[in-house]
């Protein structure tokens, strides 16, 4: 299955979505966006709960704008409340399905057998969104789209549900857009990732392309990327072009890069860090030093923020909790720093 969108634009007062073009194939699109960016407004083109100003979406070449939203063979599953307040859980995915068999295969699959006797108002969170998926499935949709369905459970529960829903997607052969403003959510669950901003598309691509590669400082700070320096082309060899950053020369694996003025772009997990005066380090290409100003424990990885040789902003490096616990990390600790040279992107300078 293949949709395409182009060109699809979309005007309420100040807020102009589009033009937008957009091409999914099957697999999980995962859109990602702040709040207000028109995640929703894109989903809602797609079903048909509203129309376009102009601009075609076409799935396996069949034209949708125009076409009613129980035509389009395009499932929904919404933030919150969608199911029949009145119906019990199986008779609101009986609803939507073709078969009485399709209700308990979905009912198996998504490990609701328990809770079908149930009505929503009396479901917990996560048991609510996995009957609501289970009912937008049972309509065989051609494209599933989701927006932001696990955002209004509690942390271990919307884990869990994250875990189950990447292999259940896995299962079904259909494009699958995933809408979240979170980006560990994103790349958990995207094969791609598209990028929104103020109602325009910003970037498309594989999660690691788009997490490691930004197309534009927006991007790169979307996806928890704040290393982000002005620099310059000083020289291209056959390795890659070397910049410079205030005072420090840094070699990168990147020889396709017109101008001079550049944005130097180096995501904090490619960051290495050790103690300083190791021994061998002074034979480590982009090797510099640099003292910790701040860290923070996120929970799963700890952010470091260092002072190096260029001056300012500061240089962050997330890590493991072993590796900061093996280097003893604390306000002031001298480390040294090693860029890898494949680790730094650059992108044309803001200016
Ligand atoms: P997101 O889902 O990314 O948070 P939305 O698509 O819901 O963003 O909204 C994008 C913008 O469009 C917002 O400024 C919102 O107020 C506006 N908007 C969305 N739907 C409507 C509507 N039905 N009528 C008027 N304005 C709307
Ligand atoms: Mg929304």
């Amino acid at each position: 299955m293949t949709l395409n969108l182009s060109d699809l634009s979309k005007t309420y007062g100040q807020f102009k979505f589009g033009p937008f073009d957009l091409r999914v194939e099957d697999g999980v699109l995962a859109v990602l966006g702040p709040s207000g960016s028109g995640k929703t407004t894109l989903l809602s083109l797609i079903a048909g709960i509203t129309e376009p100003d102009s601009g075609s979406i076409c799935l396996n070449g069949r034209e949708l704008v125009g076409h009613p939203l129980e035509n389009r063979d395009v499932g929904m599953v919404f933030q919150e409340g969608a199911l029949f307040p009145h119906m019990t859980a199986r008779e609101n995915i009986a609803y939507a399905a073709t078969t009485a068999a399709r209700v308990d295969g979905l009912a198996a699959t998504l490990e609701i057998e328990d809770i079908l006797n149930r009505s929503p108002p009396v479901l917990s969170g996560g048991e609510y969104q996995r009957v609501a998926l289970a009912r937008t499935l049972a309509t065989d949709p051609a494209v599933l789209l989701l927006d932001e369905p696990l955002s209004s459970l509690d942390t271990p529960i919307r884990r869990r549900l994250r875990d189950e829903l990447h292999s259940l997607f896995e299962s079904l052969d259909i494009p699958i857009l995933y809408v979240t403003h979170d980006q560990r959510t994103a790349t958990a669950l995207g094969d791609r990732i598209a990028i929104v901003r103020d109602g325009m598309l910003e970037q498309v691509g594989d999660s690691s392309t788009v997490v490691e590669q930004p197309a534009t400082e927006f991007v790169a700070r979307f996806t928890g990327n704040e290393n982000l320096f002005e620099g310059s082309v000083i020289e291209h060899s056959e390795q890659g072009v070397t910049v410079r950053v205030g005072d420090v020369e840094l070699q990168t694996a990147t020889s396709n890069i017109g101008q001079s003025d550049i944005t130097v772009c180096i995501h904090p997990s490619r960051v290495e860090i050790k103690p300083s005066r190791a021994p061998d380090d002074e034979q480590i290409i982009n090797t510099i030093t640099g003292t910790v100003t701040r860290w923070l424990n996120e929970g799963s990885e700890y952010q470091i923020e260092m002072a190096t040789s260029w001056g300012s902003p500061a240089l962050t490096a997330s890590v493991h909790p072993p590796v900061f616990e093996r280097l003893t990390i604390d306000t002031g600790t001298e480390l040294q720093i090693m860029i890898p040279p494949s680790s730094i992107h650059l992108m044309p300078n803001r200016g």
